[in-house]
């Protein structure tokens, strides 16, 4: 009964995922079966954009690989965090930064979105004329703590975080970091030469 109750609360999109994994779980088989560390001994650093499918893009299976997301696929203190355990305790030997084109990081800076937030916390609209508020409702100026990695050029971006995983004194000169923009139109994963230059193993 209560859980007929709680199945009339949730939204449509709660109870697809439910019915997904469901089916998931269905089939598992020899899944439950992997090992902690990844097999293929590698990490993908990409951005959370809903278009982007690292395990297809990159043809992965459960099992392979780490791929840690956030909005823009930047190396924040948290993904330098995630890479320094893929590597120390579970292993990984090469490492990718995959940015994107069309990316929703291109499109603000630190004072609009800290702007934004300051008077709404309702989801803003964009037009021509840039980000605006639907209504002023009042919103909060935490947002002035953080920095949320906005860039102005794709492939700069991706040379900038390569460096400074490759510099970080965390990570080990011996594993490579490749940097590549994947293309939002055609699925194609194109390398920044000069990042990949940047990240080479020495
Ligand atoms: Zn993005």
């Amino acid at each position: 009964m209560a859980a007929t109750v709680l199945q009339k609360e949730t939204s449509q999109v709660h109870r697809e995922v439910l019915e997904a994994n469901k089916s998931y779980a269905s089939s598992f088989g020899e899944k439950g079966q992997l090992a902690l560390p990844p097999a293929r001994k590698f990490a993908i650093l990409t951005c959370m954009d809903a278009r982007l499918d690292p395990a297809k893009y990159a043809g992965l299976s459960e099992g392979d690989a780490h791929v840690i997301r956030n909005a823009g696929g930047r190396a924040s203190d948290d993904a330098i965090r995630s890479l320094v355990i893929s590597y120390k305790l579970l292993g990984t030997r090469e490492w990718f930064v995959i940015h994107h084109t069309d990316c929703g990081m291109e499109l603000f800076t630190d004072e609009i979105m800290r702007t934004l937030l300051s008077s709404s916390l309702q989801t803003a609209t964009i037009d021509e004329k840039g980000w605006r508020n639907v209504e002023e409702n009042g919103g909060s100026d935490e947002a002035k703590f953080i920095s949320f990695l906005t860039f102005k050029n794709l492939a700069d971006s991706v040379t900038e975080d390569v460096k400074r995983i490759r510099n970080h004194p965390l990570v080990p000169k011996d594993i490579p970091v490749y940097g590549y923009i994947y293309d939002v139109k055609s699925g194609k994963l194109n390398e920044v030469a000069e990042a990949t230059a940047a990240g080479k193993a020495g």
